[in-house]
């Protein structure tokens, strides 16, 4: 097949770089393709475009902006299943995973259709001297986004589709793991009339982040991906005056109290633990039970279900989950398991010799859970990306929050009970982002913002919902007065005051 090009203004593009990496299809373990990594020169170029197309696109009227993004919601719908099929092939997630995804998605780019209502203005009139004053907000210019590998389509929708409607212009960096629906995308904007050079991919690994966080006409950087990498891109990037916001990584507690409805619990531990191999930010992560007896009927419930669980390739109907994204992420997930075990976690469900017959060579793991993890153990502390959940059990409501809200990560926390004081106590004192009751993945609709707390974030804006619009845009105040022409001026050398 052919290698994975960049995308500058409005076409495939080879680049000037000389490097390229290997793109994996999971559920086999062969290499698809290579994509092509940039240079400075290649970056250079993108720049370039970008900034001469933002000039227009950013004086275009918002009924002209918004013609077009809602025509790339249809376009998108109308290319699902092939989207679909692009995302499951490079990552491994199952073709309904990735249609959800690309669902999810879709809101960000109805969402972005309020950009005129989310960067409407204020106005005084007369504020002292027949002075009128009003601010606009304006596209800051060229934005770098920088995606990660998890969600291909979704996270660069979120990330670019309201920079686009703000009037910004793109250079997006997808991951080099998953790089093919970036070009994608690309081509249908183009279809739903973007000029080109406001959405443009330049591919590759940290030397091409580097050059998009000190490239002098980059305006905003918004990041998504691994708390170390967003943390370096955070610092880089302010102390080069651009506005950065970095969405990192979670570990997210899910707290079951007696009273909850056990069954309903497990079911979700279950989806929202395993689903896509767990390589979902707001996966659930660590099960809370509060009480032995809990703990003990929750593992009656969970054990079953995740044994019947099956793990296959992305185009098995029957496959619960597929192959996590490469031969180091399984390495490293295998890693964390036996860290655990050697620990002391009691290991009840084993995934680590898991084969998936006729596909011996792709990056399985079956689903694993661990009973008795402690907050000293790397398990617990230590994000693991892959189908390995933990247990830890706790004795209260009260030390179950001060576990979660001990934790580094704060993106979401979850509780789930019939009692609506304990759970309006739980979204009062847990200090995480996103917060979830009797709902596992509280990833909250489009219109809302979204983001978590300490190491999940970095910055003070939101992923989407009205904080994208702030971000995307600048605020400028302007103070005007229209004199009569027959009005006398004079000259003061007084302090400007309203009276
Ligand atoms: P990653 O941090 O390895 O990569 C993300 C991006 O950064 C990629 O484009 C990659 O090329 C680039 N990159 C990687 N190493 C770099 C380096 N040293 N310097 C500069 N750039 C570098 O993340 P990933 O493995 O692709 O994605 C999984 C992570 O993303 C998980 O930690 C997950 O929790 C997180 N995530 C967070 C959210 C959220 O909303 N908070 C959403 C999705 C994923």
């Amino acid at each position: 097949m052919e290698n994975v090009k960049h995308f500058i203004n409005g076409h495939p593009d080879a680049g000037f770089g000389k490097r390229h990496g290997p793109v994996y299809n999971p559920s086999t373990g062969e290499v698809l393709y290579q994509c092509l990594y940039g240079d400075a020169k290649t970056l250079d170029r993108a720049i370039s475009v970008a900034t001469e197309a933002g000039l227009s696109w950013g004086a275009a009227s918002h009924a002209k902006r918004l013609e077009v993004t809602y025509r790339f919601r249809e376009l998108i719908r109308e290319n699902t299943d092939r989207m679909a099929r692009l995302i499951s092939i490079e990552h491994g997630k199952t073709i309904p995973d990735a249609k959800g995804e690309i669902l999810r998605g879709l809101e960000a780019v109805e969402f972005a259709t309020n950009a005129p209502h989310l960067t409407k203005g204020e106005y005084s009139r007369n504020v002292g001297g027949d002075i009128d004053v009003f601010t606009v907000r304006e596209p800051v210019g060229v934005v770098g986004c920088i995606a990660p590998f998890n969600f291909p389509v979704m996270v660069p929708l979120m990330m670019a589709t309201m920079a686009i409607a703000c009037g910004n212009a793109v250079i997006l960096k997808p991951s080099e793991k998953v790089p093919g629906s970036a070009i994608l995308l690309g081509e249908l904007w183009k279809e739903a009339g973007l000029p080109d050079g406001i959405w443009n991919v330049v591919n590759g690994d940290k030397e091409m982040v580097d050059g998009i966080l000190d490239h002098p006409g980059i305006a905003a950087v918004s990041f998504v991906g691994s708390t170390p990498v967003g943390e370096y891109i955070y610092h880089r990037g302010t102390a080069n005056n651009k506005r950065v916001a970095c969405f990192t990584g979670g570990k997210n507690h899910m707290v079951v109290m007696p009273d909850a409805d056990l069954e309903s619990a497990a079911n979700a531990f279950v989806s929202a633990g395993y689903g896509s191999a767990s390589q979902r930010c707001m996966a659930i992560s660590l099960l809370l039970p509060v009480g032995d007896e809990t703990a003990e009927r929750l593992l009656e419930l969970i054990k079953p279900k995740i044994e019947n669980m099956l793990v296959g390739p992305y185009n098995d109907p029957k496959a619960d989950f597929g192959a996590v994204i490469s031969g180091e992420s399984k390495a490293a997930i295998l890693r964390a398991i036996d860290v655990a075990e050697q620990e002391g976690a009691t290991v009840v469900l084993d995934g680590r010799k898991l084969t998936v017959s006729g596909h011996e060579k792709g990056f399985y793991i079956g689903p694993t859970l661990l009973d008795r993890v402690t907050t000293k153990m790397e398990f617990y502390q230590k994000e693991v990306f892959g189908p390995a959940r933990g247990i830890v059990r706790t004795a209260s409501l009260e030390e179950a929050i001060a576990i979660t809200n001990a934790h580094e990560f704060g993106n979401g926390a979850v509780i789930y009970t019939r009692n609506g004081e304990v759970a309006r106590r739980f979204g009062m004192k847990v200090e995480a982002g996103m917060i979830g009751v009797n709902v596992p993945v509280p990833v909250p609709a489009g219109y809302f913002n979204f983001g978590g707390l300490r190491r999940s974030k970095f910055g003070e804006s939101h992923l989407f919902g009205p904080d994208a619009a702030r971000f995307y845009t600048k605020s400028k105040t302007i103070s005007q007065r229209w004199p009569e022409p027959s009005e006398q001026s004079q000259y003061s050398m007084n302090f400007p005051s309203n009276s």
